[in-house]
Protein backbone atom coordinates (compact mmCIF):
# COMPACT_ATOMS: atom_id res chain seq x y z
CA UNK A 1 0.00 0.00 0.00
CA UNK A 2 2.72 2.83 -1.19
CA UNK A 3 1.12 5.42 -1.77
CA UNK A 4 3.50 7.29 -4.68
CA UNK A 5 4.96 10.44 -3.51
CA UNK A 6 4.54 13.43 -5.90
CA UNK A 7 1.17 12.05 -7.50
CA UNK A 8 -2.20 12.48 -6.06
CA UNK A 9 -3.64 9.16 -5.41
CA UNK A 10 -7.18 8.87 -5.75
CA UNK A 11 -7.10 5.64 -3.53
CA UNK A 12 -10.01 6.16 -0.45
CA UNK A 13 -9.54 4.89 2.64
CA UNK A 14 -11.59 4.53 5.85
CA UNK A 15 -10.44 7.40 7.98
CA UNK A 16 -9.64 6.63 11.39
CA UNK A 17 -10.63 8.69 14.46
CA UNK A 18 -7.47 7.72 16.93
CA UNK A 19 -9.20 10.03 19.77
CA UNK A 20 -12.34 8.50 19.14
CA UNK A 21 -10.68 4.73 19.44
CA UNK A 22 -8.79 5.82 22.66
CA UNK A 23 -11.99 7.94 23.84
CA UNK A 24 -9.55 10.54 24.69
CA UNK A 25 -10.52 14.10 23.83
CA UNK A 26 -8.08 15.97 21.00
CA UNK A 27 -5.81 17.74 23.29
CA UNK A 28 -5.24 14.85 25.51
CA UNK A 29 -2.04 14.63 27.40
CA UNK A 30 0.10 11.87 26.63
CA UNK A 31 0.00 10.60 30.15
CA UNK A 32 -4.09 10.47 29.44
CA UNK A 33 -3.39 9.28 26.03
CA UNK A 34 -0.81 6.54 27.85
CA UNK A 35 -3.66 5.75 30.49
CA UNK A 36 -6.50 5.17 28.05
CA UNK A 37 -4.42 2.95 25.81
CA UNK A 38 -3.00 0.65 28.88
CA UNK A 39 -7.04 0.05 30.06
CA UNK A 40 -8.62 -0.53 26.67
CA UNK A 41 -5.09 -2.70 25.79
CA UNK A 42 -6.05 -5.23 28.48
CA UNK A 43 -9.27 -4.91 28.38
CA UNK A 44 -9.41 -6.02 24.27
CA UNK A 45 -6.38 -8.09 24.60
CA UNK A 46 -6.49 -11.42 22.54
CA UNK A 47 -5.32 -13.40 25.43
CA UNK A 48 -8.44 -12.25 26.68
CA UNK A 49 -10.65 -12.25 24.46
CA UNK A 50 -9.03 -15.99 22.73
CA UNK A 51 -11.01 -16.32 19.20
CA UNK A 52 -12.91 -13.00 19.56
CA UNK A 53 -12.55 -11.16 16.02
CA UNK A 54 -14.22 -8.01 17.04
CA UNK A 55 -11.71 -7.94 19.92
CA UNK A 56 -9.04 -8.84 18.19
CA UNK A 57 -9.74 -5.71 15.03
CA UNK A 58 -10.99 -3.55 18.06
CA UNK A 59 -7.37 -4.44 19.49
CA UNK A 60 -5.48 -3.74 16.04
CA UNK A 61 -7.48 0.00 16.29
CA UNK A 62 -6.39 0.85 19.73
CA UNK A 63 -2.49 -0.67 19.19
CA UNK A 64 -2.40 1.20 15.95
CA UNK A 65 -4.46 4.44 17.65
CA UNK A 66 -1.70 4.35 20.41
CA UNK A 67 0.97 4.21 17.82
CA UNK A 68 0.13 7.86 16.41
CA UNK A 69 -0.90 9.36 19.51
CA UNK A 70 1.93 8.72 21.78
CA UNK A 71 4.27 9.41 19.08
CA UNK A 72 5.16 13.25 19.18
CA UNK A 73 5.71 13.45 15.55
CA UNK A 74 3.24 10.76 14.32
CA UNK A 75 0.60 12.86 16.03
CA UNK A 76 1.41 15.42 14.78
CA UNK A 77 1.13 14.70 11.47
CA UNK A 78 -2.25 13.01 12.34
CA UNK A 79 -3.37 16.55 13.98
CA UNK A 80 -2.78 18.32 10.23
CA UNK A 81 -5.60 17.00 8.98
CA UNK A 82 -8.04 18.61 11.13
CA UNK A 83 -10.79 18.20 13.29
CA UNK A 84 -13.49 17.78 10.96
CA UNK A 85 -13.30 14.29 10.06
CA UNK A 86 -15.48 11.42 11.14
CA UNK A 87 -14.37 8.09 12.24
CA UNK A 88 -15.25 5.34 8.62
CA UNK A 89 -15.69 8.80 6.09
CA UNK A 90 -14.04 8.23 2.52
CA UNK A 91 -10.61 9.46 2.98
CA UNK A 92 -7.77 10.82 0.67
CA UNK A 93 -4.68 12.26 1.84
CA UNK A 94 -4.75 16.06 0.67
CA UNK A 95 -2.83 17.49 -2.42
CA UNK A 96 0.49 17.81 -1.25
CA UNK A 97 1.05 15.55 1.57
CA UNK A 98 4.73 14.87 1.39
CA UNK A 99 7.26 12.85 3.19
CA UNK A 100 6.73 12.17 7.13
CA UNK A 101 9.47 12.01 9.22
CA UNK A 102 8.62 8.92 10.67
CA UNK A 103 10.68 5.42 11.14
CA UNK A 104 8.92 2.72 10.07
CA UNK A 105 11.39 -0.07 10.03
CA UNK A 106 10.61 0.01 13.81
CA UNK A 107 6.93 -0.49 13.29
CA UNK A 108 7.40 -3.19 11.33
CA UNK A 109 9.15 -5.04 13.86
CA UNK A 110 6.33 -4.14 16.32
CA UNK A 111 3.84 -5.55 14.40
CA UNK A 112 5.00 -8.31 12.36
CA UNK A 113 2.14 -9.95 10.96
CA UNK A 114 -0.36 -7.92 12.00
CA UNK A 115 0.30 -4.38 9.85
CA UNK A 116 -1.76 -1.43 9.96
CA UNK A 117 -5.26 -0.21 8.71
CA UNK A 118 -4.82 1.38 4.84
CA UNK A 119 -5.66 4.06 6.45
CA UNK A 120 -2.44 4.60 8.17
CA UNK A 121 -0.38 2.97 5.11
CA UNK A 122 -1.67 5.91 3.45
CA UNK A 123 -1.03 8.45 5.89
CA UNK A 124 2.51 7.48 7.12
CA UNK A 125 3.43 5.03 4.53
CA UNK A 126 4.72 7.73 1.71
CA UNK A 127 7.61 8.10 3.91
CA UNK A 128 8.75 4.60 2.17
CA UNK A 129 10.90 4.44 -0.79
CA UNK A 130 10.20 1.99 -3.31
CA UNK A 131 12.51 -0.03 -2.52
CA UNK A 132 11.66 0.05 1.13
CA UNK A 133 8.11 -0.69 0.45
CA UNK A 134 9.37 -3.87 -2.15
CA UNK A 135 11.11 -5.12 0.94
CA UNK A 136 8.21 -5.03 3.03
CA UNK A 137 6.07 -6.75 0.24
CA UNK A 138 8.90 -9.36 0.43
CA UNK A 139 8.82 -9.01 4.26
CA UNK A 140 12.50 -8.36 3.91
CA UNK A 141 13.39 -5.64 7.12
CA UNK A 142 15.71 -2.99 5.65
CA UNK A 143 16.85 -2.21 9.12
CA UNK A 144 17.77 -5.19 11.50
CA UNK A 145 19.98 -6.45 13.98
CA UNK A 146 22.15 -8.99 14.03
CA UNK A 147 22.24 -11.33 16.99
CA UNK A 148 24.69 -11.70 19.91
CA UNK A 149 27.76 -14.18 19.26
CA UNK A 150 27.07 -17.08 21.92
CA UNK A 151 29.49 -19.18 23.96
CA UNK A 152 28.80 -22.76 24.99
CA UNK A 153 31.34 -25.50 26.58
CA UNK A 154 31.41 -28.84 24.88
CA UNK A 155 33.17 -31.92 26.61
CA UNK A 156 34.97 -34.53 24.33
CA UNK A 157 36.52 -37.91 25.12
CA UNK A 158 40.53 -37.77 24.27
CA UNK A 159 40.09 -39.88 21.79
CA UNK A 160 37.46 -38.10 20.27
CA UNK A 161 40.02 -34.96 20.06
CA UNK A 162 42.23 -37.06 18.67
CA UNK A 163 40.51 -38.71 15.98
CA UNK A 164 37.83 -36.20 15.05
CA UNK A 165 34.08 -36.60 14.32
CA UNK A 166 30.81 -35.65 14.32
CA UNK A 167 29.15 -35.12 17.68
CA UNK A 168 25.69 -33.38 19.13
CA UNK A 169 25.58 -30.94 21.44
CA UNK A 170 22.12 -29.98 23.01
CA UNK A 171 22.34 -26.16 24.25
CA UNK A 172 19.80 -23.95 25.28
CA UNK A 173 18.20 -21.86 22.08
CA UNK A 174 16.69 -18.84 21.96
CA UNK A 175 14.39 -18.19 19.28
CA UNK A 176 12.54 -15.02 18.99
CA UNK A 177 9.22 -15.10 20.67
CA UNK A 178 6.13 -15.43 18.45
CA UNK A 179 4.42 -13.57 20.86
CA UNK A 180 5.83 -10.02 20.69
CA UNK A 181 8.00 -10.99 17.54
CA UNK A 182 10.76 -10.49 19.49
CA UNK A 183 10.36 -6.83 20.73
CA UNK A 184 8.98 -7.87 24.60
CA UNK A 185 6.62 -6.16 24.27
CA UNK A 186 2.65 -6.53 22.61
CA UNK A 187 0.89 -3.40 21.44
CA UNK A 188 2.84 -1.75 24.40
CA UNK A 189 2.10 -4.39 27.30
CA UNK A 190 5.04 -6.52 28.31
CA UNK A 191 4.71 -9.83 26.04
CA UNK A 192 3.11 -12.42 28.39
CA UNK A 193 5.03 -14.54 26.65
CA UNK A 194 8.56 -14.21 26.73
CA UNK A 195 7.49 -11.71 29.63
CA UNK A 196 9.33 -8.96 27.95
CA UNK A 197 12.27 -10.64 27.15
CA UNK A 198 11.89 -10.69 23.49
CA UNK A 199 12.66 -14.71 23.13
CA UNK A 200 11.71 -17.76 24.22
CA UNK A 201 14.33 -20.56 25.35
CA UNK A 202 13.83 -24.25 24.05
CA UNK A 203 16.70 -27.29 23.70
CA UNK A 204 18.31 -27.16 20.81
CA UNK A 205 20.39 -30.28 19.12
CA UNK A 206 22.93 -29.19 16.85
CA UNK A 207 25.66 -31.63 15.49
CA UNK A 208 29.28 -30.27 15.62
CA UNK A 209 31.95 -31.30 13.59
CA UNK A 210 35.31 -31.68 15.62
CA UNK A 211 38.65 -31.30 13.53
CA UNK A 212 41.14 -34.21 14.03
CA UNK A 213 43.63 -32.91 16.65
CA UNK A 214 41.79 -30.76 18.77
CA UNK A 215 42.94 -29.80 22.16
CA UNK A 216 41.82 -28.82 25.34
CA UNK A 217 40.69 -25.29 24.57
CA UNK A 218 40.16 -25.24 21.03
CA UNK A 219 37.23 -23.18 19.69
CA UNK A 220 34.79 -24.26 17.27
CA UNK A 221 32.79 -21.57 15.59
CA UNK A 222 29.42 -22.40 14.09
CA UNK A 223 27.68 -19.74 11.70
CA UNK A 224 24.65 -18.09 12.80
CA UNK A 225 24.19 -20.61 15.63
CA UNK A 226 24.32 -17.67 18.19
CA UNK A 227 21.57 -15.52 19.08
CA UNK A 228 19.03 -14.84 17.11
CA UNK A 229 18.50 -11.84 15.28
CA UNK A 230 16.12 -9.02 15.61
CA UNK A 231 13.54 -7.92 12.71
CA UNK A 232 14.92 -10.37 10.47
CA UNK A 233 18.60 -9.85 11.07
CA UNK A 234 20.84 -12.80 10.82
CA UNK A 235 21.75 -14.58 14.04
CA UNK A 236 24.70 -14.50 15.77
CA UNK A 237 27.57 -16.93 15.37
CA UNK A 238 28.29 -20.22 18.21
CA UNK A 239 31.70 -20.57 19.32
CA UNK A 240 32.17 -23.90 20.92
CA UNK A 241 34.78 -24.33 23.37
CA UNK A 242 36.17 -27.83 23.82
CA UNK A 243 37.24 -29.62 27.02
CA UNK A 244 38.72 -32.46 27.18
CA UNK A 245 37.80 -35.15 29.65
CA UNK A 246 40.07 -36.77 31.81
CA UNK A 247 41.00 -39.88 30.68
CA UNK A 248 41.43 -42.93 33.15
CA UNK A 249 45.06 -44.29 32.00
CA UNK A 250 46.52 -41.16 29.44
CA UNK A 251 47.69 -37.89 30.62
CA UNK A 252 48.35 -35.25 28.19
CA UNK A 253 51.04 -32.83 27.73
CA UNK A 254 50.92 -30.95 24.24
CA UNK A 255 50.73 -33.81 21.49
CA UNK A 256 52.21 -36.55 23.84
CA UNK A 257 50.79 -38.81 25.93
CA UNK A 258 52.15 -40.69 28.61
CA UNK A 259 50.68 -43.65 30.18
CA UNK A 260 52.05 -44.89 33.53
CA UNK A 261 52.25 -48.49 33.61
CA UNK A 262 52.83 -51.66 36.72
CA UNK A 263 55.37 -53.51 36.08
CA UNK A 264 56.38 -56.67 38.68
CA UNK A 265 60.42 -56.40 40.43
CA UNK A 266 61.20 -59.41 38.23
CA UNK A 267 59.58 -57.98 35.06
CA UNK A 268 61.78 -54.61 35.58
CA UNK A 269 64.58 -56.76 37.16
CA UNK A 270 64.87 -59.47 33.94
CA UNK A 271 62.94 -57.41 31.05
CA UNK A 272 60.12 -58.38 29.65
CA UNK A 273 57.39 -57.88 27.09
CA UNK A 274 54.58 -55.93 28.02
CA UNK A 275 51.30 -54.99 26.10
CA UNK A 276 50.30 -51.27 26.88
CA UNK A 277 47.41 -49.65 26.12
CA UNK A 278 47.19 -47.00 23.11
CA UNK A 279 44.83 -44.51 21.73
CA UNK A 280 43.70 -46.67 18.81
CA UNK A 281 43.67 -49.95 21.25
CA UNK A 282 47.19 -51.97 22.28
CA UNK A 283 51.10 -52.10 21.35
CA UNK A 284 53.47 -54.31 22.82
CA UNK A 285 56.57 -52.62 24.43
CA UNK A 286 59.77 -54.48 25.44
CA UNK A 287 61.29 -53.22 29.33
CA UNK A 288 64.46 -53.94 29.06
CA UNK A 289 66.26 -55.28 31.54
CA UNK A 290 67.47 -53.24 34.53
CA UNK A 291 64.14 -50.67 34.13
CA UNK A 292 63.90 -48.56 37.40
CA UNK A 293 60.37 -47.63 38.33
CA UNK A 294 59.65 -44.23 36.67
CA UNK A 295 61.32 -44.57 33.94
CA UNK A 296 59.65 -43.56 30.60
CA UNK A 297 60.02 -45.74 27.58
CA UNK A 298 58.71 -43.93 23.82
CA UNK A 299 56.38 -45.20 21.22
CA UNK A 300 57.08 -43.14 18.76
CA UNK A 301 54.42 -41.48 17.03
CA UNK A 302 51.62 -43.61 18.72
CA UNK A 303 50.67 -39.76 20.42
CA UNK A 304 47.66 -37.68 19.43
CA UNK A 305 47.35 -36.67 15.92
CA UNK A 306 49.03 -32.65 14.85
CA UNK A 307 47.07 -30.41 12.89
CA UNK A 308 50.04 -29.89 10.72
CA UNK A 309 50.11 -33.50 10.50
CA UNK A 310 51.94 -36.56 11.64
CA UNK A 311 51.52 -37.11 15.29
CA UNK A 312 53.41 -36.82 18.76
CA UNK A 313 54.76 -39.91 20.55
CA UNK A 314 52.90 -41.88 23.69
CA UNK A 315 55.39 -42.76 26.95
CA UNK A 316 55.26 -45.59 28.62
CA UNK A 317 56.02 -44.79 32.46
CA UNK A 318 57.02 -47.86 34.58
CA UNK A 319 56.05 -47.77 37.78
CA UNK A 320 57.52 -51.20 39.84
CA UNK A 321 54.75 -52.77 41.86
CA UNK A 322 55.31 -55.31 44.48
CA UNK A 323 52.36 -57.97 45.29
CA UNK A 324 50.15 -56.83 48.49
CA UNK A 325 49.39 -60.11 49.60
CA UNK A 326 52.80 -62.57 48.88
CA UNK A 327 52.24 -66.14 48.57
CA UNK A 328 53.92 -68.51 51.52
CA UNK A 329 56.07 -69.60 48.36
CA UNK A 330 56.80 -66.14 46.86
CA UNK A 331 57.76 -65.27 50.55
CA UNK A 332 60.07 -67.87 50.45
CA UNK A 333 61.88 -66.97 47.30
CA UNK A 334 62.15 -63.16 48.39
CA UNK A 335 63.98 -64.24 51.72
CA UNK A 336 66.30 -66.24 49.10
CA UNK A 337 66.58 -63.11 46.91
CA UNK A 338 67.33 -60.97 50.04
CA UNK A 339 69.76 -63.21 51.40
CA UNK A 340 71.84 -64.03 47.91
CA UNK A 341 71.14 -60.34 46.72
CA UNK A 342 73.88 -58.04 47.28
CA UNK A 343 71.92 -55.48 45.93
CA UNK A 344 71.60 -52.61 48.45
CA UNK A 345 68.97 -50.12 46.70
CA UNK A 346 70.38 -47.43 49.00
CA UNK A 347 74.09 -47.45 47.99
CA UNK A 348 74.93 -43.76 47.83
CA UNK A 349 71.55 -42.35 48.77
CA UNK A 350 72.51 -40.28 51.69
CA UNK A 351 75.68 -38.92 49.49
CA UNK A 352 73.28 -37.57 47.19
CA UNK A 353 71.00 -35.63 49.50
ZN1 LIG B 1 7.25 -12.00 23.68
Amino acid sequence: MAWPIGESTQMAVKFKDYYEVLGVKRDATDQQIRQAYRKLARKHHPDVNPGDRVAEDRFKDINEANEVLSDPEKRKRYDQLGANWKDGAEFTPPPGWGRANVQFDDLGSIFSGGGFSDFFETLFGGARSGAQAEHRRRGVRTRSDRGQDSEAEMEITLEDAHKGGRHRITLQGTRPCLGCGGTGASSGVVCSTCRGAGYTSSPKTIDVNIPAAAREGSVIKLKQHGQPGTSGGESGDLYIKLKIKPHPIFDVSGDDITAEVPVSPSEAVLGATIEVPTLEGKAEVKIPPGAQGGQRLRLRGQGLNKRAGGRGDQYVKLKVVVPSHPTDREKQLYQELGEASHFNPRAGWLKEK
